[in-house]
């Protein structure tokens, strides 16, 4: 992974992980130790935002032989819908998943490449939750320890394979 400062703004250390995409057994690797590291959460889907946590997402799922949710940005999803908002620096974003993705009772993972300030993956749970269904933990590969996201994340069992300090 490659740390790119300044990005997306000044002050901004961004963390690029599309060299590990882009490596076959990088990203073997991954999937592998993200599959190991949540295999004992005992869940039936994973829920996965648009974009980058699709790739995981989907990695992980053929791995587990589970099934993917699609969390997406507003109106990309065809049919009803159920959403959850979270907040950005400036303002809110709405994520929202198909109403029937998510059975009374169904445990989900949720799993998305980093966690920042967990507001995204907050967001994610409050779907799994308004749907009836129950949060069996949250997956990352990457988590910005230094931002504390995890807090936001009580009480459900955050896992993470790499940690910034
Ligand atoms: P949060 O909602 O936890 O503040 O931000 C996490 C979301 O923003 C994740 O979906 C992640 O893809 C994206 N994100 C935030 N910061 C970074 C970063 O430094 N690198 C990457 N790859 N994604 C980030």
């Amino acid at each position: 992974m490659r740390t790119v400062p300044d990005f997306p703004k000044p002050g901004i250390s961004y963390k690029d992980i599309t060299p590990l995409i882009e490596d076959g057994d990088a990203l073997h690797a991954a999937t592998d130790a993200l599959h190991g590291a949540t295999k004992h959460l005992e869940y039936d889907r994973i829920l996965s935002a648009e974009a980058r946590g699709f790739v995981f997402g989907t990695a992980l799922a053929y791995r587990a032989r589970k099934g993917l949710i699609l969390a997406r940005k507003p109106n990309k999803l065809p049919r009803e819908t159920i959403s959850a908002s979270y907040d950005l620096e400036y303002g809110t974003d709405i994520l929202e998943a198909h109403a029937d993705s998510v059975s009374e009772g169904a445990r989900v993972l949720v799993a998305d490449d980093l966690l920042a300030t967990g507001g995204t993956a907050r967001a994610m749970c409050d779907l799994v939750e308004s749907a009836g269904g129950t949060v069996a933990g949250v997956a990352f590969l990457i988590e910005l320890g230094y931002l504390d996201g995890r807090s936001r994340l009580k009480p459900y069992e955050v896992v993470s394979l790499i940690t910034y300090a």
